[in-house]
């Protein structure tokens, strides 16, 4: 007998059919003899329709309004899978987020969980219930509704699991785990049995969208074991979990990011505190740069090559002609037809080889790298758009080919 919390997305309950497929699961879990917990997220694209519903009235209107709007996705999922379970005989109570005690700070539509109020889903567990709490919401101090942002239905679920104490936090999905690299592109992808958090965070930054960057910041600092798995066929998922406690594997997972964009800027004076200049007025406008090369000095000037967000390049350009007012386009290089290929695993730390492994794959397959990066569990580089998913494929052979 153990307490688990398990999480569904809106593709698992998009209709009847499906919400009643979830109950079934709920209701097998909790036959078992198991107390538990259910996060659910709104029905498929319900928060993409009331987000288009409130631009259409007022495409400025207040985040407040918008949490109040956004949080009724989730209201109506957990009373359909209440209804659901009340079907199958199982006992059962559904909680909005302020009921099952989330607490967030003031920040409509981006709020962050200060604190969970268990006593309420502790007393509903006591008494043998079913809990089905919404998840995304919570109240702030001014007793107002709150959202956690896309996707904070999984941060509701871990900090949920963390606050219970719970023994697991089930994420149930429309994929069956955390795959080697994206499986509707690579025929030969693989689903992981396990992966350290570390490395589910690297792949959810580098764009594996099987879970929420946030929750698994808060699963690895909380120590919730998660496990991500298919609601629609019933197989082990993939585990989510400390690294000392799980075989190293050189490579876990080969990742693609078109969403990138490369900034050099030319004859800069070979000065000290240019970076320092530079790099500081794009945190102070909030840009974030990925990976940064830096040429050696040259007849008193040098150059500095950075990554950021597509949408980041005009702003990032902006921001270095703030810092630095004499230079003009000339100054400047950016290209936005790239693509960031990254392989991920935790093994590497202590395998010397895979980088150059990795570069002779991409060799092989006549790619040219132009930048490099690289991090204890990390390797990226920066190749043309057009050779990326060449790229991965490469590289996903090199590492996880049968023979
Ligand atoms: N319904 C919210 C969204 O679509 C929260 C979630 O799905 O996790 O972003
Ligand atoms: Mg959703």
């Amino acid at each position: 007998m153990a307490l688990i919390v398990q999480k569904f997305g809106g593709s698992s309950v998009a209709n009847a059919e499906r919400v009643m497929n979830v109950a079934s699961i709920v209701a097998d879990t909790y036959n078992a003899g198991n107390s538990v917990v259910v996060v659910v997220s709104a029905q498929g694209d319900t928060t993409d329709d009331l987000l288009d519903k409130a631009n259409e009235i007022n495409p400025k209107h207040s985040k407040r309004e918008l949490d109040m709007l956004l949080s009724a996705g989730e209201q109506i999922s957990i009373a359909l899978l209440a209804m659901a379970l009340e079907k199958l005989g199982c006992p059962v109570i559904s909680l909005l987020g302020w009921q099952a005690g989330f607490n967030t700070n003031k920040n409509y539509t981006t709020a962050r969980i200060k604190k969970i109020d268990t006593e309420r889903v502790s007393s509903e567990l006591d008494n043998k219930k079913i809990v089905v709490v919404a998840g995304f919401q919570g109240i702030n101090k001014y007793d107002d509704i709150t959202t956690l942002g896309r996707g904070g239905s999984d941060t509701s679920a871990v900090a949920l699991a963390a606050a219970l104490h719970a023994d697991k936090c089930q994420i149930f999905t429309d994929v069956e785990g955390v795959y080697t690299t994206d499986p509707r592109k690579v025929p030969n992808a693989k689903k992981l049995q396990e992966i350290t958090y570390d490395e589910m965070l690297e792949l959810a930054t580098l764009g594996a969208q099987v879970l929420n960057n946030r929750s698994v910041e808060m699963a690895k600092k909380y120590h919730v074991e998660l496990e991500v798995l298919s609601s629609l066929k019933r197989v082990p998922g993939t585990i989510v979990k400390e690294a000392t406690t799980l075989e190293k594997m050189l490579i876990r997972g080969v990742t693609k990011d078109s969403h990138v964009a490369r900034v050099s800027v030319i004859a800069l004076p070979d000065t000290p505190g240019i970076a320092f200049k530079l790099f500081s007025k794009l945190a102070a406008k909030n840009i974030n740069v990925d990976i940064i090369l830096q040429s050696v000095g040259r007849d008193g000037t040098k150059d500095i090559t950075f990554t950021v967000d597509k949408d980041n390049a005009e702003h990032a350009k902006s921001a270095v002609l703030e810092a630095f007012p004499n230079m003009t386009d000339e100054n400047f290089v950016i290209d936005s037809d790239i693509a960031k290929i990254s392989v991920v695993g935790a093994g590497m730390e202590t395998h010397p080889g895979t980088a150059s492994q990795m570069f002779e794959a991409l060799f092989e397959a006549g790619i040219n790298i132009q930048m490099i990066s690289t991090s204890e569990i990390k390797i990226s580089v920066l190749v043309d758009a057009k050779d990326a998913d060449k790229a991965v494929h490469a590289v996903h052979n090199e590492f996880f080919s049968e023979d």
